[in-house]
Parts: C-alpha cells; structure tokens; sequence
C-alpha cells in the first residue's frame, strides 16, 4: 500500500492534520480506536473581557514552570482566537460562556455543549482522505535518516502489512497505558514514542506525565473517568474519609495531585481508597448547564452528585513528554513529523487544563501543512514489499502487569532514585526479553511499551530536583530550568541536559 503521507492516529491531531494534508496531498491515516480526543470537553481561548493573548502565553508559562517551549506556546496562544471563526462556541447572551481552568489569571475555556472533541471531530472532511481502522502501526520503517513509511498490524484480520509513504505523521496521543489505571482510552499506548526514537527521533520531557487530580475510583464502571477541576470556581470541594477539608482546591493540577496522594496516602482516606469530591454545593442549574455531561454519568450509575459527594483519586492523565518538534511540526528526521500529545515541549513540567485540546486542534492543522509541503518535495515513496511472516503470538499478558506496576512504583505522583532505579531495570530486562519479537504483535506491544517507560524512568532519574508534575522526594527543586532531550546513541539512550536560557524558576 502507497500514500504520500501516512498520518498515525485518528485523534482530533490525526484528523484536523490529514484534512489539511489532504488538499495538496494524498493521504492515509490508520487509527485503532479514537483515544482522548472524544473527552475534550473545553479548550482555552482568551475570550474574557479582561483577558488578552500575552496573559494566557503568561499562564502557561507560569503552569509549565517555565520549562515549555517558548515558541511553541506562542503559536499555541495566537492560534487560539481564530478558532472562534471556525467552531461556535457556547454564549450566554453576548458573552461567550468561559470555564476558569485551575492556574488561569481568567475564566478562558470555551466549550461547545460540554462535547468540544466530538464536535470538532464532527466537523472534519473525512471523505477527503482514507481512514483505514483498527489498523495499528508497530514500527516506521526509515533508511538513510528518512523515514519511508510504516509496519502496521490489521486488529481484524491479524496480519501485518506495510504502507510506503513520502512523509509519516505521527498522531498517536499520550502514553498514560503503560500504568495499570490511567484516565486514557485502551488504544492508547507506547507506541509511537518507541517507535520514533527507534529510528533516531530526539525525545523530550518524558518526565513529565499530568496526573488528573480527580479521577473516579468508585463506583467500579466509573474507574478512570474524570471529572473537571473547574468545577472548584462553582463550589465544589474536597474533603478527605473523614468528611474534612484538606486542601486549597484552587491550585495549580500538579500541586493538588500532591497534596491529594499525601492525604490517601498518609492522611484519612474514603473506602475506596480516594477522597470525596463534593459537589452538592454546585448551584443545580450550573449542574445541569455547565456540567450536564458529569452529572448524566454519575446518575446513570443512580448516583445523584447534587445530593452525595463521589470518590475520586489522582490518576494519570496526560503525558506531557514526547517527540521533539519544532514550529512547523517537524522532527529531527527527514520526513517524520508530530503533533498533538504524542508531542512533547509545549506543556513544560505542568499543563494548563484546556491546553491540549487546543493543542490538537492548532498543531494538528499546521503539522498537515509542514508535511504535505514535505511531500510535495520529495520523490515518491518506493512500494516497500510486504515481508512479513506473522508469528503466532506470544502471551504476554503476564508480563505487561510486571511492566505497568513497576511504572507505577516508579513514575507516580512523588518519585524517589530507589523506586525509579527498581522500575528502570524490570523495563529494560522486558526490552531485553521482546526485543527480537519481530511480527508478533503482542510482543511488539510490550516491546514498545517497555521501551517508552523505560525512557520515561530514565528521563525521571536524570532529573534529580523536583519541578510541576515531577516530584522527587530525594531531592528539592535547584530553581534552573532544563531540558532533558534524549536520542539513540548506538543502542542505547542519550542524554541531553540543557539550561533552557532567560528562566530561572
Ligand atoms: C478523559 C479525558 C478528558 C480530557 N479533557 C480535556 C479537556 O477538557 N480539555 C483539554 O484541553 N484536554 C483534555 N484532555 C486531554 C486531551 O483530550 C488530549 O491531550 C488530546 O485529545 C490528545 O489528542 P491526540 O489527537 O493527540 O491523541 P488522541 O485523541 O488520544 O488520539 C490518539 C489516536 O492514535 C491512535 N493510536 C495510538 N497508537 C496507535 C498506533 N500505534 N497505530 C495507530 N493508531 C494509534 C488511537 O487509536 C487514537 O486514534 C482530556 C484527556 C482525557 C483522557
């Protein structure tokens, strides 16, 4: 099979990236299921009276902790008010309806009817390029530092096939999977950061994973689901198993995620192992307004969250790390290119909420830009022949639970070099274990997963002082920004630190 660009994941960052794509260029994108994107439930622009583009780069640099990329917020910021032209945003009256995400100086997330991601995900041209699903892609497939296409594996029909490509862009969300509980869809995994650092590709920040402060425990057809924090500028509020106040709610998410896994973990914590978040203090219209869509789910459990609190923890939720992009989206391999979560740098060390969706829907767009220009440029891709002899697969199951409780130990909200050291070697002896696995699809899997922990561990072990959403407590924070970039060297990982210039935290 033969595209000009293969786009890896059909997310709103897939989407909004192949529709761009599309109109110079012929295109495929392969996607397994439809990951974070269908949660978005608002997304940041500065639309209040009082609020203006430099005050919302100036959030977001201040939540990051001073640690993102500075070019990439700012295409992130001024990108935001076109996107009243595109999509209609709810109003009350003339003024547009604005939820106050934590760590913002306004009320800035604006929403369309409490389903922002499936709007916009509706929203996209889907005839103008081919959607080939539950397909999933295991490896890019890359020959003198240019990328050339991908190794996928058909979910329906259990083999694995090749698509040729000029250019490959990968879409393919987080990697919050590699823990046992995550706030993320299944299809979510490790994959597409393993399989770009395989071939070269420059990491960053894989450090750095958001955990959702509020996240259910309870009741068990609930587990994962999040509930958002702007409901804390409505009334709502935490208290711990013994019905007390323990936190100021109105704190940045990595600060909360703390001092909630403190009290579960130290303090007075609810049956089910969480705290309560209480909303019966929500004005009942603003319930059934704003937040519709939370009060929908927990009654279908017959659960009414206007009349008893629900038990929530701190999960993970978005993984800030990732590939290496620049402005235009592109890697530091000819014809690969990223955007969306699978993307790291713009977020720094704390992700104002509402950012990511945003994120998607801006970089998506331009990375389909940069890469059909690419495309454009190039030679057509060589057909590379299918050679696959598809393995019966291996049992892995066993394995990917050793994977996932070893990152939970080491990668959860506080870390410490003992737990991380402990997590990186079961990682790197299940590298060492499906390495050559090659066409079987479970062990590719663990492979990748394996892979993109142990980056991640490393990441976390190299960062000896504390900062946003990376806690060591080993170590406090040194106060100097860096980056903490990573790339194959050989057959090991390279590190690279670097002060980023002009901060100091
Ligand atoms: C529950 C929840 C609620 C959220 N709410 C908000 C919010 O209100 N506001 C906000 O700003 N952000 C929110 N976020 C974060 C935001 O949703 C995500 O960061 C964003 O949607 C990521 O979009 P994406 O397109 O990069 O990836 P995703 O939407 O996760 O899509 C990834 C795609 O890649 C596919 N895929 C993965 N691996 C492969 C592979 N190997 N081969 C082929 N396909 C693959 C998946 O099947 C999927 O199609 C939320 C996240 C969650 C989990």
């Amino acid at each position: 099979m033969k595209t000009d660009i293969l786009v890896i994941g059909g997310g709103v960052a897939g989407l909004r990236c192949a529709e761009e794509a599309s109109k110079n260029a012929d295109v495929i994108l392969i996607s397994d299921g439809s990951g974070a994107s269908p949660y978005i439930h608002g997304i940041n622009i500065p639309l209040h009276a009082d609020d203006n583009v430099e005050c919302f780069f100036n959030d977001t640099m201040k939540s990051g902790r001073y640690q993102n990329n500075t070019a990439l917020v700012k295409i992130l910021c001024q990108s935001s008010l076109e996107l009243v032209n595109e999509f209609c945003f709810d109003k009350k009256g003339n003024e547009y309806d604005l939820l106050k995400p934590l760590g913002s100086a306004y009320p800035r997330v604006a929403g369309i009817k409490g389903k922002t991601g499936i709007s916009v995900i509706r929203s996209i041209n889907g005839d103008s390029f081919t959607h080939l699903k539950k397909i999933r892609a295991v490896k890019l497939i890359c020959t003198d530092g240019k990328v050339h296409g991908a190794a996928c594996f058909n979910k329906v029909t259990g083999k694995h096939f090749v698509i040729s490509a000029k250019a490959v862009v990968l879409a393919c969300g987080g990697f919050g999977n590699i823990f046992p509980y995550s706030t993320n869809t299944s299809d979510i995994g490790g994959d597409g950061i393993a399989m770009a650092y395989d071939i070269g590709a420059k990491l960053c920040d894989m450090e750095f994973i958001q955990f959702e402060p509020s996240a259910a425990v309870f009741p068990e057809q609930l587990m994962g689901k999040s509930i958002i924090t702007t409901m804390f500028y409505d009334g709502a509020v935490l208290r711990n198993g013994q019905n007390k106040r323990f936190t100021d709610e109105r704190v940045d998410k990595d600060v909360l995620s703390v001092n909630i896994y403190n009290e579960i973990k130290n303090g007075s914590p609810t049956p089910h192992n969480g705290v309560y978040f209480d909303m019966t203090a929500v004005p009942l219209n603003t319930m059934l307004t704003k937040y519709k869509s939370y009060y929908d789910r927990y009654k279908s459990c017959g659960i009414d969250v206007s009349e008893e609190p629900v038990e929530i923890t701190t999960m993970p939720h978005t993984t800030l790390g990732g590939v290496k992009i620049n402005e235009r989206c592109e890697t530091n391999i000819d014809g690969l290119f990223a955007c969306g979560e699978v993307s790291g740098g713009l977020h720094g060390a704390n992700r104002l909420g509402g950012n990511a969706g945003l994120e998607v829907i801006v970089f998506g767009k331009l990375a389909g830009k940069a890469a059909s220009e690419y495309a454009g440029m190039v030679n057509a891709a060589d057909d590379v022949s299918d050679e696959f002899n598809d393995r019966e697969s291996l049992q892995t199951a066993e394995d990917k639970k050793i994977l996932q409780k070893a990152v939970y130990n080491g990668l959860n909200v506080i870390r410490c070099e003992e737990e991380l050291t402990m997590a990186l070697e079961i990682a790197g002896s299940l590298i060492n274990k499906y390495k050559n696995a090659e066409n079987d699809y479970n062990a590719v899997r663990l492979y990748n997963d394996s892979l993109t922990a142990y980056l991640s561990l490393m990441s976390a072990l190299k960062r000896k002082s504390s900062v946003g959403c990376h806690i060591r407590k080993d170590s406090a924070s040194d106060g100097y920004a860096y980056t903490i970039d990573i790339i194959k060297n050989g057959n090991k990982p390279g590190i690279e630190k670097r002060l980023i210039n002009g901060y100091k935290r």
